[in-house]
């Protein structure tokens, strides 16, 4: 399914109607995808919070995989509802999913959101499957968050500096600090009703952005230092890419998740209109970054690889060895473009 517009009326009552069906004892469950960033972390804690503040008692926040919470979005508020995947409620009452395209992102969860009796999911990628029992997917906002702001706003619950924080993250991370193209003027609008909460954008930004280790910054450089530039690839458009490997992140003592913004360096290369950082996951399995600057659609490949993403921004799981990922992306690309 490929979605083009944003929400029905229908939908937006149907997702209210489903909040309001569950009472303030009932078992309330929040999902993520799997690795979270700051937009699946931040809309579903925002609106943990929000849920909070309707009078949920029974709130527990997840996500698949290892527990791993990035350090940037360690200090986020609403962190206490926060659980490992298997801590999450067997029977929940309703669940609600953040910036989640598909089923796949939701690892071992997938199988909770069948099994119950509610589900609502809050999106924005155009690839969405159309999982779920309510849907509100909206691919021309910039973030989920934006569609978790409407949805709180829809069910009375004011903005306050917490919600905002958590907000504020979602939509400045995936904006590229209000730098990609879905900036919209509705998306400054936001932005300055969350920060009229009280909020501190430049201390947020110092500690999203703005902050990491050293054997962070030394890894950046040798996995940069590797890139390949191939003018011809992409149709002539030309292509830039990079990996990174276990061993590289254990050499350097790093986390998986400080190889998530490699990604903009290497997009910055004015010599390739896409962009490919493959991260290994585990032997034989690495995660594709694809992006572009305007030319291909790289959800296309995405998705052509069991993936998904936006037109400009996509991944997808890649298996073997780094070259034959590298080899699939560049064919696709191929017979995307001719
Ligand atoms: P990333 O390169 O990880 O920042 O992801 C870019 C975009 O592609 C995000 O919107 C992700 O949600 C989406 N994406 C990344 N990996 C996958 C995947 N394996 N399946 C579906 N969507 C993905
Ligand atoms: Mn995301
Ligand atoms: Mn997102």
């Amino acid at each position: 399914m490929s979605l083009s517009s944003e929400p029905s009326a229908e939908q937006w009552a149907a997702a209210v109607a489903a909040v309001r069906s569950a009472g303030p004892d009932d078992e309330v469950q929040l999902i993520c995808h799997v690795n979270p960033d700051g937009d699946a972390l931040g809309s579903m804690l925002g609106f943990g919070l929000g849920l909070r503040r309707l009078g949920f008692t029974r709130l527990r926040a997840t996500f698949p995989g290892e527990f791993v919470v990035p350090d940037p979005y360690a200090a986020l508020p609403g962190s206490d509802l926060l659980v490992p995947e298997a801590e999450a409620f067997d029977d929940p009452r309703l669940i609600l999913v953040f910036d989640v395209a598909s089923e796949s992102r939701l690892g071992g969860l997938a199988g909770l959101l069948t099994a119950a009796p509610c589900s609502v999911v809050l999106d924005h990628h155009a690839s969405n499957t159309g999982f779920g029992m309510v849907r509100l997917v909206d691919p021309r906002a910039a973030a989920t968050s934006v569609v978790a702001e409407q949805l709180l706003a829809r069910l009375g619950v004011p903005l306050d500096q917490e919600i905002a924080e958590c907000l504020y993250v979602a939509l400045a991370t995936d904006t590229g600090s209000f730098k990609f193209d879905m900036t919209t003027a509705a998306v400054h609008e936001l932005a300055a009703r969350l920060i009229a909460t009280g909020i501190r954008p430049g201390e947020i930004s110092r500690r999203v952005f703005d902050s990491r280790p050293f054997g962070a910054m030394k890894l950046t450089g040798e996995v940069l230092g590797r890139a390949v530039l191939e003018p011809g690839a992409a149709g002539g458009r030309g292509m830039v890419w990079t990996y990174a490997t276990l061993a590289d992140l254990e050499r350097h003592a790093q986390p998986p998740y400080v190889l998530d913004t490699l990604i903009d360096p290497v997009r910055s290369v004015a010599d390739a209109d896409v962009s490919v950082v493959v991260k290994q996951v585990a032997a034989g399995e690495w995660s594709v970054s694809l992006r572009s600057k305007g030319a291909v659609d790289v959800s296309g490949v995405a998705v052509a690889q069991g993936g998904g993403g936006h037109r400009l921004a996509a991944g997808f799981t890649g298996y073997g060895e780094v070259g034959e990922v590298v080899d699939g992306v560049r064919r696709l690309l191929d017979a995307f473009l001719n």
